[in-house]
């Protein structure tokens, strides 16, 4: 079997592989990411886009500075990478929306009485709303506006993280990882069947595929893909000024002119299949937010699994301190907002640096005790 070296091997073409790959590369590391698929071919490929901002700033939440850190990093990498993340990234207001007395009362407490909000969060009574989207139904209450909100083009962003980290000299290798071994303060090898790659340092961020990887060198972290599936709809209608979202659901206009709707939660294992009885729900739902829906015309209808770990958080850190394992994964339902700052957090450790975040809370080792 060939054996090949690098300074550092990213497993994972996905948001925060390619970050990771990105970030080794600038800072002067060869880098190998080792991609099963293509790149972007999974959630981060597939994902509905959205940068929700903070709302609260809450100093007990352990995921608070790495939320912060990454938004910085995506305002970073807009700098870094300028236009080609321009031509894919449109500040976008959010609304979360009151469908209930209930939730209305509970956002106007919160937009009142909380000298914790941060940046531009506003209430707006159901008429101030359909001011700027006239179409809303008269079930809505009102909404939580969120100004600082924005969207990217989930595929053409991660492919353009990884083009740049192409141009820095990261190389792909298009295999699927079947063994990990790590020799710890030794580096770790990896192998693919055919080929095998040693390096001083490896990161996974093979997404909800991340936990099984792990158990190859008998770790246990809990990962779990969670299935989401989007559809999007044709609708002679003009494009919305905001993304909506209420109960987990959200529904906005894009620029390939179709109406993207979501989404479910389902734990059915590694199945990505859209399903009929997903697409009736998403459309059901959007249609009770913004009656005018129901008229969409189906186009396309995908599914993916968002990498969700055992409690929730994202996963960042080495395996342990003698171990040349980085893990970078569990972004969840919020990790196109997460990848970059998992993967510039990833290669800081996996260059012996201090992570550029707080992510002390959030190592793989609270699941190994
Ligand atoms: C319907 C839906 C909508 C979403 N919308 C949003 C949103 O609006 N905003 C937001 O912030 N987040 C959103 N998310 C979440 C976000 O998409 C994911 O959290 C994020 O894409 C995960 O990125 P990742 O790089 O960790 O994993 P992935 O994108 O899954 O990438 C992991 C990669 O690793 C590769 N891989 C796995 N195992 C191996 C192996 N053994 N060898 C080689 N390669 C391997 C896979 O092929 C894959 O390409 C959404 C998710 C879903 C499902």
């Amino acid at each position: 079997m060939v054996n090949q070296t690098a300074d550092a091997i990213v497993i994972g073409g996905g948001i925060a592989g390619c970050a990771a790959a990105y970030f080794l590369a600038r800072e002067g590391r060869s880098v190998t990411l080792i991609e099963k698929d293509a790149v972007a071919s999974h959630a981060s490929g597939k994902a509905f886009g959205e940068l929700l901002p903070e709302i609260v700033r809450d100093a007990n939440d352990p995921t608070a500075d790495i939320v912060r850190g990454s938004l910085a990093t995506h305002r970073l990498l807009g700098e870094q990478l300028a236009e080609r993340v321009r031509a894919v990234r449109r500040e976008k207001a959010a609304v979360l929306v009151a469908d209930s007395d209930h939730l209305a009362d509970q956002y106007r407490q919160l937009y009142r009485n909380n000298s914790d909000l941060i940046g531009d969060v506003r209430w707006l009574e159901h008429g101030e709303l359909s001011h700027i989207e006239a179409r809303i139904s008269p079930e809505v209450r009102g909404g939580l506006y969120l100004g600082d909100a924005a969207e990217i083009d989930p595929h053409q962003f991660t492919s353009t993280l990884w083009q740049a980290a192409e141009q820095a000299g990261a190389v792909l290798v298009n295999a699927e990882v079947l063994d990990i071994r790590d020799d710890g303060p030794n580096g770790a090898t990896v192998s693919t069947g055919t080929s095998s790659f040693t390096a001083p340092v490896v990161v996974v961020a093979a997404g909800p595929w991340s936990g099984a990887l792990l158990q190859r060198v008998g770790i246990t972290v809990p990962v779990e893909p969670l299935k989401g599936q989007i559809v999007r709809l044709e609708v002679p209608a003009t494009e919305m000024r905001v993304s909506l979202w209420w109960g987990g659901d959200y529904a906005t206009s894009k620029p390939d002119g179709l109406f993207w709707c979501g989404t479910t939660e389902e734990r059915v294992g590694f199945n990505e299949e859209p399903t009929q009885a997903a697409q009736d729900s998403i459309i059901a739902s959007a249609a009770r937010i913004l009656p005018f829906l129901a008229q969409g015309k189906v186009i396309r209808h995908t599914a993916c699994l968002r990498p969700v770990s055992g409690d929730g958080m994202p996963v960042i850190g080495r395996l342990n301190n003698e171990s040349s394992i980085v893990v970078a994964t569990g972004g969840g339902r919020n990790g196109m907002v997460l990848g970059p700052g998992l993967g510039r957090c990833a290669a800081d450790i996996a260059t012996g640096q201090k992570p550029s975040f707080n992510v002390s809370r959030l190592g793989p080792s609270r699941f190994l005790r």
